[in-house]
């Protein structure tokens, strides 16, 4: 019998958890508060960061709404992001991805201060997980290895396949697998023997953005799965990277899309949020 990792409910216990910390805080004057940059009016963002501020507040986490025309030059943006790293009251700045084509995002996070960097995108970010010392990690793979460590999955030692090697989820990923002493192995469209790489996993992270590639007979038997991908198929369905009814029949653990990871990442950006407030003005 497989257990289905129920990402809504893991995500209310963490953002409850974020709430009693934010509340302590608020406690000692300090208010927790997140700057959300948003430029343009892509529709897919406007939602998430609709979604982001109504669980902040859940959350006791104050959000600061920076919404910006999608004329918005690149002097302008990286204007607001440096006074938001000078603002005192802002403890973490989340800018939201993809920007307007016609902006250089690699720039702007760039300019992010890291200690107000809660998505966990700057290279000192990354640099610091990959030397596996303390970090804002970015938060889908935070989200990720909490669903594994609810699950009980016993990474030291295990056989790690990481599908993806982005550098907002394959990569973290497979770095905080590796820090937890997984045997990782990192696959991408290059891979030789995807199927044969998947056969040999304890873990399977699937970060790929291609529907249900990942077919049912690749999972070994009683292997956790953890499935990143939201594809939207042509009648509206969402679906995973993984073919789940199939997959489900061999894992021992596997996340549903959606209802997986999908709704970690926000809890997830919270957490970084009060760490933040936390850590800056302690
Ligand atoms: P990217 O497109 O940046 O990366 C996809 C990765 O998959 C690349 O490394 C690519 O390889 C690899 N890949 C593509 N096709 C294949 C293939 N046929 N075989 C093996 N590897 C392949 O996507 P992201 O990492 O940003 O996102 C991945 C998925 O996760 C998407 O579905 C996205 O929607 C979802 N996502 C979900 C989130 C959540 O909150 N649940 C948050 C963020 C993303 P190569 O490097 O060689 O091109």
């Amino acid at each position: 019998m497989t257990t289905v990792i129920d990402g809504k409910a893991a995500a209310a216990v963490l953002r409850g958890e974020v709430a009693v910390a934010a509340l302590a805080l608020r406690e000692q004057s300090i208010v927790p508060t997140l700057a959300v940059v948003l430029v343009g009016d892509d529709p897919a963002s406007a939602v998430y960061v609709k979604s982001k501020a109504k669980a902040a507040r859940e959350s006791n986490v104050d959000v600061r709404d920076h919404k910006l025309p999608a004329t918005t030059t690149q002097a302008e943006l990286m204007a607001l992001v440096a006074q938001l790293n000078a603002d005192p009251v802002v403890d973490g700045i989340l800018v939201q991805l993809p920007l307007p084509a016609h902006l250089d995002s690699d720039a702007v996070i760039r300019s992010l201060d890291p200690a107000k960097d809660v998505d966990g995108l700057t290279p000192i970010s990354l640099g610091y997980l990959a030397q596996g010392r303390p970090t804002f990690v970015p938060c889908t793979p935070k989200g990720c290895m909490r669903l594994l460590r609810d699950v009980g999955a016993d990474l030291a030692g295990a056989r790690a396949v990481v599908l993806g090697r982005s550098v907002l989820v394959g990569k973290p990923i497979a770095l905080l697998l590796a820090n937890a002493n997984a045997t990782v192995t990192m696959c991408h469209s290059k891979t030789k023997d995807l199927p044969g790489e998947v056969r040999r996993a304890d873990i399977v992270v699937a970060a790929v953005g291609r529907p249900e590639m990942v077919q049912g007979d690749w999972i070994k038997d009683g292997a956790v799965v953890i499935d990143v991908g939201i594809n939207r198929l042509a009648t509206g369905k969402l679906v995973g990277d993984v073919a789940y009814a199939a997959a489900a029949e061999r894992a021992r653990a596997i996340t549903p899309v959606p209802g997986g990871v999908g709704p970690m990442t926000i809890a997830c950006l919270l957490e970084n949020t009060v760490e933040a407030a936390r850590a800056r003005k302690r």
